[in-house]
C-alpha cells in the first residue's frame, strides 16, 4: 500500500511514522509513506494554499489550484498496482471511520492519497470535482487533518497481511467480529493480591476460548451495547446477555 499525505506542514510527520509496526511495515515494502508539500505545487511568489472566503466571515479557505495541481501530478506518476487509489480528503463532515471501513480501504486500494485540510477546509470545488471520499475520524473539531491521516494510515496498515507480526492478532481486535476485545493479563499471575482468572492459567484451550468469549461479550455488555444489535450471536451468548441483566437487577435489589 502507498500513501501519499498532501499537507501544508509536512514536518509534522516527522516521528509517528518510525515506530513499531508502521517502521517495520516500511521496512520491509508493505507499505510506502509519501510526504507532500503543498506549497511546493503553488506557481504564485508567496506560496499561497489558502485566501479569504468569497461572502466574506471568518477564517481562511485553502485554495483549489494547489490541490488540483498536487493530486493531478501524483496520479501521473506511474504507481505498479492492480487495485486503485482513491483520494481521500480528511474531514470531519465525512464518513466515520470504523474497523470496517479501515478493512475496505486496505482490501479495496493500493494507494491512498490522502488530504489533509486546515483552517476553514477546502474550497468546495476539490470535493465535488476532486476528491473519491471524505474520511472522518470522529464527530470533533481538530485543527488540521493531519492527525486524522496519521490514523488511518495506522489503522489501515496493521490490516495488511504481512504488516502484523502474527496473522491472528488483528482478527480478535475488538469490532472485527462486533464485540470489543476480551481482557488480556500476563505475568506475574499475582500481582499486589490480584490474582488472574485461573482458567488462563489452567490450560484447557476450550475453556480459555469460552471465558474470552463470555468476558468479550460482558465488556461489549457493559461499554458499548450499540454493537450488541449488530452482532452475530449465538445462543450461549444470548444465555450469557441474560445472565449479565439477571445480576444487574440483582444488584439494583441490593441497594
Ligand atoms: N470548518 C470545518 C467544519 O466545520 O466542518 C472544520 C475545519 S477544521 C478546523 C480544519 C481541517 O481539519 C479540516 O479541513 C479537516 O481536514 C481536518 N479535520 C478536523 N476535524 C476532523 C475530523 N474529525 N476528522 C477528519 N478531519 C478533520
Amino acid at each position: 500500500m502507498r500513501f501519499d499525505l498532501l499537507t501544508i506542514f509536512p514536518e509534522f510527520f516527522a516521528g509517528p511514522f518510525d515506530f513499531g509496526i508502521l517502521r517495520r511495515a516500511q521496512k520491509h515494502g508493505v507499505i510506502e509513506i509519501k510526504i507532500h508539500d503543498l506549497r511546493s505545487f503553488t506557481t504564485d511568489k508567496h506560496h499561497m494554499t489558502d485566501d479569504r472566503p468569497f461572502g466574506g466571515g471568518d477564517g481562511m479557505v485553502m485554495k483549489p489550484e494547489p490541490i488540483f495541481n498536487a493530486i493531478e501530478t501524483l496520479l501521473a506518476e506511474s504507481v505498479a498496482s492492480e487495485k486503485p487509489a482513491a483520494i481521500v480528503l480528511m474531514s470531519p463532515q465525512g464518513t466515520r471511520l470504523t474497523q470496517a471501513k479501515a478493512r475496505q480501504l486496505a482490501n479495496d486500494y493500493s494507494r491512498l492519497i490522502l488530504l489533509c485540510g486546515r483552517y476553514e477546509g477546502v474550497d468546495e470545488r476539490v470535493i465535488e470535482h476532486l476528491v473519491t471520499e471524505e474520511l472522518s475520524i470522529g464527530d470533533y473539531i481538530l485543527t488540521g487533518g493531519e492527525l486524522p491521516a496519521m490514523v488511518v494510515v495506522d489503522a489501515v496498515t496493521r490490516l495488511l497481511p504481512e504488516a502484523l507480526g502474527s496473522a491472528t492478532s488483528a482478527v480478535n481486535d475488538s469490532f472485527e467480529d462486533g464485540l470489543l476485545d476480551y481482557p488480556h493479563y500476563t505475568r506475574p499471575a499475582e500481582f499486589r493480591g490480584w490474582a488472574v482468572p485461573e482458567v488462563l492459567i489452567s490450560g484447557h484451550h476450550a475453556e480459555v476460548a469460552k471465558w474470552r468469549r463470555r468476558a468479550a461479550l460482558r465488556k461489549t455488555w457493559q461499554h458499548r451495547k450499540d454493537l450488541l444489535a449488530q452482532a452475530q450471536l449465538t445462543p450461549a451468548d444470548q444465555k450469557w446477555l441474560a445472565e449479565f441483566e439477571a445480576e444487574k437487577i440483582n444488584e439494583k435489589d441490593r441497594t
